[in-house]
């Protein structure tokens, strides 16, 4: 395996920027997640709701009146919440649907853009005892059936806009009772359908207090569907007992301070838009900007600008649209409120992390975790020195391994399945009827993430690919992210997407899908030379034997590289579960 050719980042001084210290996993030898759940304020009755700890302990204390939300829309409009308000209307969501007889476990589903209101029904339900499970707004009707009908959800909340989009499958969900429409600010003339509620009238007639079920921690509280990148969308399922691991790595991993403002670009519809765009900025009583608009490089850049933001958490595939976009473009604001950045979702390519020390001034913290994991579970935190292209150790209290295929685990510097020890406070607890396929991940003591990866003699985790994408070619492990790191350092290479072809000699040839940076011309004399480049930085075996030049690579509604359509495509095979995919 070739080490990386970029340099480790040394180790900010700790008054630096006031970094949470002692998180160096070497210094922390005693864990106990017991000292965390006492941080936590819990139910007068005993019981632990999410919505109370990011909500409502804040709003009966003296966070009352600091703000919570500060909501951009696409439009420019601007709303700002504070705890205290956000109490209020989520108590009020909270009695809308107790007037509609929701009760404890009932699904209530969101399909909305980003909005306050999806912010403030998310809490109603988890007040009521229900589970909730937002829908990414830009799926098609396909996907929505599909998690719909898995769920049996009994509420929808969505948009007017959108409850026409998917007008053609309301028929077919049975489960469904109620469609609650936001049309917010009237933005949409069409007058709501009469079988509809209206938000705003349903919220008017509610009353403002609500007394949260006594939900345990046991309890489920939201459920999401992955990402769909390595097949169908599974729909895993959290409990209220994650809120103590969501809030700790909020500290922990993204440095979260009293006075930070706090932007994390993923939507509500992905995990990371519920647990770090929700959870772990408001149970650290944190305040936080969410922005309606899509991604542009120059309008991403001037929210940080001009809401201050100190720190930003996002996703390899954003920053990578963000290098492309060119490093004159961040000099034209003023960043210089940021003092911490992370990303999370996909390999973040040691280019990437380098990248952000030129043109935003500090690097990038990659962190692992996945929706099963509800939390960060892998991390570069503030006080420690990052080596680009690694996801840092394994935060206190969570467990880590690298095991063969008998679960037996490999040497330092070894490649091998990544493997947590269960029952970390943030675990899932299912996949929606699906038992047979939650009980599989678990052997040998292990929950088996489908990940490869590998551990350096100083207890950094480096990240091989998906167990699935690993590719053999004549008798070498190769993993895709080490090629396609290899690729983006080429200037004219913007994405590469790395598969594994079958081959009759040595049974798998590694080959590239490359996407150009703007100014630059497919040409046989450019393939060569971007072959050239990476032979040299990696060993031939593992350069790629074949590169194909394609616009853009597919991806999933996320982000992700869909390694396995390339491959489908390529082989001529059916191209399976595509309900997650992008669309151009
Ligand atoms: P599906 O499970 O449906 O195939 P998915 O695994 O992409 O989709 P998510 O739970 O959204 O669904 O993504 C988690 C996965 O993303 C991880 O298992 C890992 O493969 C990848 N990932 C997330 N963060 C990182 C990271 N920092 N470095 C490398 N890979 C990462
Ligand atoms: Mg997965």
């Amino acid at each position: 395996m070739t080490a990386s050719t970029f340099k480790t980042i040394e180790k900010p001084a700790i008054d630096k920027f006031d970094v949470t210290p002692n998180l160096d996993r070497d210094n922390v030898r005693e864990f106990d997640w017991q000292d965390l759940y006492s941080e936590l304020d819990w139910l007068p009755g005993g019981g632990l709701n999410k919505a109370h700890e990011a909500i409502d302990r804040h709003a009966n204390g003296s966070k009352r009146d600091k703000i919570a939300l500060i909501w951009e829309g696409k439009n420019g409009e601007r709303e700002d919440y504070t705890f205290g308000q956000m109490k209020e209307e989520t108590d009020k969501f909270a009695n809308v649907l107790k007037s509609l007889g929701i009760e404890t476990g009932d699904r209530v589903f969101l399909f909305m853009d980003r909005l306050p209101e999806l912010y403030f029904a998310f809490f109603g339900i988890l007040k009521a005892g229900a589970i909730a499970g937002p829908l990414f707004s830009a799926f098609g009707p396909d996907p929505v059936k599909d998690r719909m009908i898995d769920s049996g959800a009994k509420v929808l909340v969505t948009q007017p806009d959108l409850r026409r989009k998917i007008a053609g499958i309301i028929p077919e969900l049975f489960d469904l009772q109620h469609i609650i429409i936001v049309n917010k600010d009237g933005r949409d003339p069409a007058p709501i359908d009469t079988q509809d509620l209206d938000y705003y009238a349903e919220m008017g007639k509610a009353p403002s207090e609500f007394s949260i079920v006594n939900t345990s921690q046991y309890d489920y509280s939201i459920m999401h569907y992955t990402s769909g990148t390595t097949g169908k969308p599974k729909g895993a399922v959290h409990r209220h007992q994650a809120a103590v691991q969501q809030y700790a790595t909020g500290k922990w991993a993204l440095d979260l301070h009293e006075d930070d403002i706090y932007w994390c670009t993923a939507d509500p519809g992905w995990v990371t838009g519920t647990s770090y765009g929700m959870m772990a900025p408001w149970t650290n009583g944190v305040t936080q900007l969410i922005y309606e608009g899509g991604f542009r490089a120059s309008a991403w850049y001037e929210q940080i600008q001009k809401h201050k933001v100190t720190v930003w958490y996002t996703a390899p595939t954003a920053i990578r649209m963000l290098m492309k976009a060119g490093d004159d473009v961040p000099k034209r604001y003023d960043l210089s409120t940021l003092r911490f950045t992370a990303s999370v979702g996909e390999p973040l390519n040691p280019e990437a992390v380098v990248w952000g020390e030129s043109a935003i001034g500090m690097p990038f913290h990659d962190n692992w975790w996945q929706t099963e994991t509800g939390a960060i579970m892998c991390a570069n935190y503030a006080s420690m020195a990052i080596k680009p292209g690694s996801m840092g150790k394994p935060i206190p209290g969570v467990e880590l391994g690298i095991v063969d295929d008998n679960f037996e685990q490999v040497p330092a510097g070894v490649d091998g399945n990544l493997v947590v020890r269960p029952n970390w406070p943030s675990m899932f607890h299912g996949y929606w009827n699906n038992s047979s396929m939650y009980n599989s991940r678990f052997k040998g003591g292990w929950y088996m993430t489908g990940d490869n990866a590998r551990v350096d003699e100083e207890g950094y985790f480096w990240f091989v690919g998906r167990s699935d994408d690993v590719i053999n070619t004549a008798g070498h492990l190769v993993g895709p992210f080490e090629v396609e790191s290899a690729l983006i350092e080429h200037p004219a290479v913007a994405e590469a997407g790395v598969i594994g072809k079958p081959d009759p000699i040595a049974m798998e040839v590694v080959k590239a899908f490359v996407a150009l940076n703007d100014g630059y011309e497919e040409s046989t004399q450019l393939r060569n030379e971007i072959m050239r480049f990476v032979r040299e930085k990696l060993s031939t075996g593992v350069a790629p034997r074949e590169i194909d030049f394609i616009p853009s690579l597919p991806k999933t509604r996320s982000g992700k590289i869909m390694r396995r359509l390339l491959k489908a495509r390529e082989l001529g095979l059916p191209e399976g579960d595509i309900s997650g995919l992008e669309e151009d």
